[in-house]
């Protein structure tokens, strides 16, 4: 075997729950699929792609198309293949071996991951007993630290950390600041209309989510001229295919079934949380407490994640289980109902 750094040799590979579900409420995504007149027009734009020659390495078409949605400017916009993959980025390149990375505990895992890869130090700030982030302690640990990054809203709590504390915490680092905004369709408490203002501000979105492509692969940052300079000239040049771009510009225009989808989803989140409460309510000594969520998800604090986790997956139901809870993604009517009837089968006998 070749000689292989111990940072390669000793990962463990990313693993999302593979296998057939009839539910899958694991993943976090959208549970509408695009309309077939929209999945018809993307047809059209594919038949009429070149797939000889390159794609646009900017992807100004659909840049343009997200800066027009979200009331930005696409100057200030790199797209990438997937926002993973501007997370991969941003701590390989913004940082270096031995750089410090201040990152929140819970959190989305996969900042810790690719600062492992890249020999970044992290220093884990951990939030409050109701699982908030402590901004004076982030504070604190950014004052000799190369850059902070957190999840807003937050996955896997579902909270949101509001903008003025956001605000506060641009106004009291002079870091980098990343701010993964994966979740923010879902909520109103965005800074990306800040980043021409805060100079180390970098706002981190993605498609997969509310826009409903996560098959697509394509997130954006959004940052100041200078940042978005360096973003373009550290990513490899063809990182979004043609194919996905075409899709993600003709969908980032369809704003009122945007508009429609984003609405539903967080009534339907909404739904779940009361329905999940009502149970917390009834079931107090196996399920702790269901987070007030600002995403399209909720977080179920309970000691028996593990438990329910394994009788929801035979029920064929998917969720996502953590050491002290469960995480669990809005799905439509039928899913939910189904969700709901599995999970009170599985408490009784506990309870
Ligand atoms: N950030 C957060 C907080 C996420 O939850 C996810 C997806 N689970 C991502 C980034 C990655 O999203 P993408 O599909 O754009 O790579």
């Amino acid at each position: 075997m070749p000689n292989l750094p111990e940072k390669l040799t000793g990962l463990q590979a990313y693993d999302p729950i593979t296998g057939s579900y009839a539910v899958r409420l694991d993943a976090n995504e959208s549970y509408f699929d695009l309309p077939s007149v929209l999945k018809a027009k993307i047809a059209d734009r594919i038949e009429e792609l070149d797939f000889n020659r390159y794609p646009d390495p900017l992807a100004n078409e659909t840049i343009q198309a997200f800066a027009a949605y979200y009331g930005t400017h696409a100057n200030l916009v790199t797209a990438a293949n997937g926002s993973d993959e501007l997370l991969s980025l941003l701590i390989n390149c913004f940082l270096a071996k031995g750089s410090k990375l201040v990152t929140v505990s819970h959190d989305f895992s996969m900042y810790r991951f690719y600062a492992a890869l890249s020999e970044v130090e992290t220093v884990v700030v951990p939030k409050t007993a109701q699982l908030q982030i402590d901004v004076n302690a982030l504070i604190a640990a950014c004052r000799d630290a190369d850059a902070v990054i957190f999840s807003n809203p937050c996955n896997p709590t579902s909270l949101g950390l509001p903008r003025n504390e956001v605000i506060r915490l641009l106004e009291s680092v002079s870091c980098l600041v990343i701010v993964d905004e994966a979740y923010m369709d879902f909520w109103d408490e965005s800074v990306m209309d800040l980043v021409t203002k805060y100079e180390n501000l970098i706002v981190l979105r993605t498609c997969s989510k509310a826009i409903g492509l996560a098959a697509v692969r394509m997130g954006f940052a959004v940052a100041n001229p200078y940042l978005t300079g360096l973003l373009r000239a550290a990513k490899s040049p063809y990182n979004c295919d043609g194919v996905s771009q075409a899709i993600a510009a003709t969908v980032l225009r369809e704003t009122s079934l945007l508009e429609q989808c984003r609405t539903e989803i967080i009534m339907q989140t909404q739904r779940l949380y009361t329905a999940v409460a009502e149970l917390v309510k009834r079931y107090p000594s196996i399920l702790e407490c269901v987070y007030p969520t600002r995403t399209n998800f909720v977080f179920i604090k309970t000691a028996y994640a593990r438990e329910i986790f394994e009788s929801l997956a035979k029920a064929g139901i998917a969720v996502r289980c953590f050491a002290d809870g469960l995480r669990i993604c809005a799905g439509n009517r039928r899913e939910q109902t189904l969700l709901l009837s599995a999970l009170e089968q599985i408490l009784q006998p506990i309870g």
